[in-house]
């Protein structure tokens, strides 16, 4: 990933990707306190688009700071620079990844003279699931590692340190054969998977946890506001595994994910054990949304060139 042409944005210049490096002491590195996105760019049909990009530089600034990190640059200026970062890379369609960290200015949890650095990188990436998942449907499994709690550890920030619960989840996850962990928060109760938000549908209705564990995703947002318009109801609540087990449709969004359906939980088949018409409805609304072919929402995509 290191090893390749183009350029990432550095505090605020672009330098060549192979000399994009921080020092071994860097701060985050040691003690996971930084935060970051992962946002979209989508080859639109008036070329390529970045997808919410306001809604994530907006909760990038909000992860920091829940974190009390202090943001060297403006909202404008991060946005701005996740704009040069496709063009610079000639790319048409692209994940961007924003991050704030803290530099090798000091050591240990007391350092007190540390800054905040950002970058911001961005790569071509096709569907974080595979292509053929996306009409297939996942295969997923309850994990044995609980979600953050809310006073763990702030859930509404995108933060480093949190993904070392969602890598041990999908780790495991993986190793045992299935494609995504779902993870439960405390209580026992479904919160999200390790990278992305659950959805089930139950005779016709949308239903999806809470915001207590789980990230206050954007595409979250974008899907249920889909939904909504094409007159589905949605409700936002507990849900527990057996509920899952026996709703006739589940998904997963998220930026990487998309709206990725999922077919058999804990080896139990959901509904008729493929994606269901909900979900296909859903993928088709967001698909036309995020590559421009609607009309509804046009300030969602913001253009590159
Ligand atoms: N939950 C977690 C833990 C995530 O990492 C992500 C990806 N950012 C999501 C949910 C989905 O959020 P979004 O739709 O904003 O990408």
């Amino acid at each position: 990933m290191a090893d390749r042409d183009g350029v990432i944005w550095m505090d605020g210049e672009f330098v060549p990707w192979r000399e994009a490096k921080v020092h071994v002491l860097t701060h985050t590195l040691h003690y996971g306190l930084g935060v970051f996105e992962g946002v979209r760019a989508y080859n639109t049909i008036s070329g390529p688009a970045i997808f919410r990009l306001r809604e994530h530089t907006r909760r990038l600034f909000g992860s920091a700071k829940i974190l009390g990190m202090h943001m060297p640059f403006s909202q404008d200026e991060i946005n701005q620079a996740c704009i040069d970062c496709v063009r610079e890379n000639a790319l048409k369609s692209a994940y961007i990844r924003p991050m704030c960290y803290y530099g090798a200015e000091g050591m240990g949890l007391r350092a007190e003279n540390l800054r905040t650095h950002v970058s911001v990188s961005a790569w071509e990436w096709g569907a974080y699931l595979g292509e053929e998942n996306m009409q297939r449907g996942i295969r997923i499994r309850t994990s044995s590692y609980t979600r953050h709690h809310v006073n763990v550890t702030m859930c509404r920030a995108k933060a480093n340190g949190h993904y070392i619960n969602s890598m041990l989840a999908l780790q495991e996850a993986v190793a045992c054969g299935y494609d995504e962990a779902l993870l439960l928060d405390v209580d026992g109760f479904v919160a999200e998977g390790s990278g992305e938000n659950f959805f089930i549908v139950y005779d016709g209705i949308i239903f999806t946890p809470e915001l207590a564990s789980a990230l206050a995703g954007v595409t979250r947002d974008a899907v249920i506001t889909l939904a909504q318009e094409a007159g589905y109801e949605v409700r936002e609540k507990r849900i527990t595994r057996d509920e899952v087990y026996t709703a006739d449709e589940a998904f997963f969004t998220g930026t990487a994910a998309e709206v990725t359906p999922i077919r058999e939980v804990d080896n139990r088949e959901i509904g008729v054990g493929r994606r269901g018409p909900v979900t296909e409805h859903l993928q088709r609304l967001f698909f036309d949304q995020v590559e421009g072919r609607r009309d509804a929402h046009p300030q969602w995509l913001v253009a590159v060139h």
